[in-house]
């Protein structure tokens, strides 16, 4: 990691492997992966057809079936949101097979645990709620001004959604023709969402209400428009600026965002079925995923081009990947043999991102 440091390229990818379902233990199903957070490994071995495959990948980071919520957001997510408080631009992604904890580990899932002891959060929260106390516990100790605003929306097919405002979804069924949002080049060097609702929020319970009306929403509109959920990117950014003065009593304001991003599933990648009404989708899916592999490939490596132009994903994320940001990447995985051909092809996309 020193070494991209130096380089300037400040991307970290972490791998988590889910525990087994109730269904695969109820099936006895095989385990291929295992995790040796110590030594930051996983190694995948599993025979076939009396051919044996055993292979071991190094991440920055590896949380095994046993790690918590809790422990990923200390280790790993902390630090970015301390820099996103000293005003940078940071990026988490989600990457993996649909049902290997992406949802999981960036939202979590409130309903599956008791609230803790009073201010802590529920065991199951993600990494959403994890750093939206850290944000308003940091401000709230802090004398200086601010202010807090978050967006949410959905990319599905290159076109553009807002989980946060809020209309009629029955209305939106009837036109069929769902609000779509332009993205257009700010004059900056950046891009903005034409109509795209931001709230400013004063607590963090109040970012938890649209966390979930969006979440809602995007369920909402899966079943009734018949979208398939592993499809979808979602995007969930937090804005901060904070009115500071220097010691010659000039104001200044730093300017801070996260961008959370729940990503499609990875098995959309090139598999996924390119026929009949299904290709336009499929292509366009490829063309966020694919483009970000590259993206972030080219940051890596210091190739002069990086091709954020490619894609919707990467021109919204434009501002907040390479240059003084940090990215991180969190590929998740599931244990079970069953999936392993996926495991194998996600642990070679972020392994190539290192
Ligand atoms: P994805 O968003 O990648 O499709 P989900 O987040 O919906 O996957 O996870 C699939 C299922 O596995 C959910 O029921 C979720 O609760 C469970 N799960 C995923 N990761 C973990 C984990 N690390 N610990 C416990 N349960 C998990
Ligand atoms: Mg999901």
């Amino acid at each position: 990691m020193s070494g991209r440091h130096e380089k300037g390229v400040n991307v970290q990818v972490l791998l988590r492997c889910r525990p087994f379902s109730d269904d695969e233990l109820r099936n006895n199903a095989p385990q291929v992966v295992t995790c040796n957070e110590y030594q930051r490994e996983v190694a995948v071995s599993q025979s076939i057809a009396g051919k044996q495959i055993d292979r071991v990948f190094t991440f920055d980071k590896v949380f095994g079936p046993t790690a918590h919520q809790k422990d990923l957001y200390e280790q790993a997510i902390t630090p970015i949101v301390n820099e996103v408080l000293e005003g940078f631009n940071c990026t988490i992604f989600a990457y993996g097979q649909t049902g290997t904890g992406k949802t999981y580990t960036m939202e979590g899932e409130c309903k599956r645990s008791k609230s803790g002891p009073d201010g802590e959060l529920p065991s199951h929260a993600g990494l959403i709620p994890r750093a939206v106390k850290q944000i308003f516990d940091t401000l709230e100790h802090q004398k200086a001004e601010y202010s807090v605003k978050v967006t949410f929306l959905e990319l599905y097919n290159e076109e553009i959604t807002d989980l946060l405002a809020v209309e009629e979804i029955t209305k939106v069924i009837e036109d069929k023709q769902k609000k779509l949002l332009p993205l257009m080049e700010d004059g900056k060097g950046g891009v903005l969402v034409r109509g795209l609702e931001e709230e400013i929020v004063t607590s963090a319970s109040e970012i938890f209400t649209l966390l979930e009306r969006g979440s809602a929403k995007r369920r909402t509109a899966e079943t009734l428009l018949n979208k398939q959920s592993s499809r979808s990117h979602s995007l969930f950014s937090i804005t901060i600026h904070i009115k500071e003065a220097n010691p010659e009593g000039d104001e200044l304001i730093k300017c801070g965002k996260l961008n959370l991003v729940d990503l499609a599933g990875s098995e959309n990648i090139c598999r996924s079925g390119a026929r009949e009404g299904r290709a336009r989708e499929a292509g366009e899916i490829n063309k966020s995923l694919l483009t970000l592999g590259r993206v972030i490939t080219a940051l890596v490596e210091h190739l002069g081009h990086i091709p954020y132009r490619d894609s919707k994903l990467t021109r919204l994320l434009r501002d907040s990947l390479g240059g003084r940001t940090k990215t991180c990447i969190i590929a998740t995985v599931s244990p079970a043999v069953h999936c392993l051909e996926e495991t194998l092809s996600t642990l070679d996309y972020a392994h190539r991102a290192k």
